[in-house]
């Protein structure tokens, strides 16, 4: 994925001033910055849920996000789970991660949705409504569902803030084996230095608008 000098306002408030990013199958980035920064606009820029004012973003040789012209999110080959995720209220465990997937395709991705299930340790769960999980529960099934179609490029949204210590654990282990496995892209926001280390092998920051490489993990 390619972002060329891309630019976002709200209103007249300048966000992103000029945003440059390269980043390749297989690279785990993690995006830090104060509170306010952008973080969240960047990812939901990559995601297609807003639109630039300038600039452009490319994907797999094709530009999905330009001033003019956005493509759905639903079209980009994309997995998310932001800040608020929340799952279908109405909707079983089961029924909230394989949502997305034609009958078929459960049937030919058995493994990797077992992989899934085991390694977030979700598989008791499944029979159980939203309302009924833990916060670290929800959090680990919304990571299967961003997962279980298998996204070539993941963004992630302070994933692991507030969690206990189970959950953080089985996140961590569950990306970690996928993009090894799925040589997907992992672009990850945290503020916690330490989750950072585990997951992300270059480090970004939002400076006044800017994306700044830091260094290498
Ligand atoms: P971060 O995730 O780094 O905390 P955000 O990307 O959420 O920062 O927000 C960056 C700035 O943009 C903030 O000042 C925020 O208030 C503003 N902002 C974000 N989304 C909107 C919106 N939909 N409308 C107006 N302002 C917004
Ligand atoms: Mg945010």
């Amino acid at each position: 994925m390619r972002i060329n000098a891309v630019e976002k306002k709200y209103n007249h408030q300048e966000v992103l001033k000029g945003i440059d990013l390269m980043v390749t199958s297989g690279e785990r980035i993690v995006v830090m910055g104060p509170s306010g920064s952008g973080k969240t606009t960047l990812l939901r820029l990559i995601a297609g849920l807003e639109r630039p004012d300038s600039g452009e973003i490319h994907m797999f040789d094709k530009i999905v996000s330009q001033p003019g012209k956005v493509m759905s999110p639903y079209k980009r080959q994309i997995g998310m789970v932001f800040q608020n995720a929340t799952l279908w209220p109405f909707m079983s465990v089961e029924k909230n991660i394989l949502f997305p997937m034609h009958k078929n395709e459960i049937k030919t991705q058995q493994n990797h949705i077992g992989a899934l299930l085991d390694h977030l340790d979700i598989r008791r769960l499944l029979h159980t409504r939203p309302s009924d999980l833990s916060g670290g529960e929800a959090k680990r099934v919304a990571i299967a569902r961003a997962l279980v179609s298998n996204p070539k490029i993941l963004l992630l949204d302070e994933p692991l803030t507030h969690l206990d210590r189970h959950s953080k654990e089985k996140i961590t282990e569950a990306i970690d084996a996928f993009i090894i496995k799925n040589k997907s892209t992992l672009i990850y926001v945290t503020h916690d230095e330490s989750e950072a280390k585990q997951l992300a092998n270059s480090k970004y920051i939002i400076e006044d608008g800017f994306l700044i490489h830091e260094n290498d993990i």
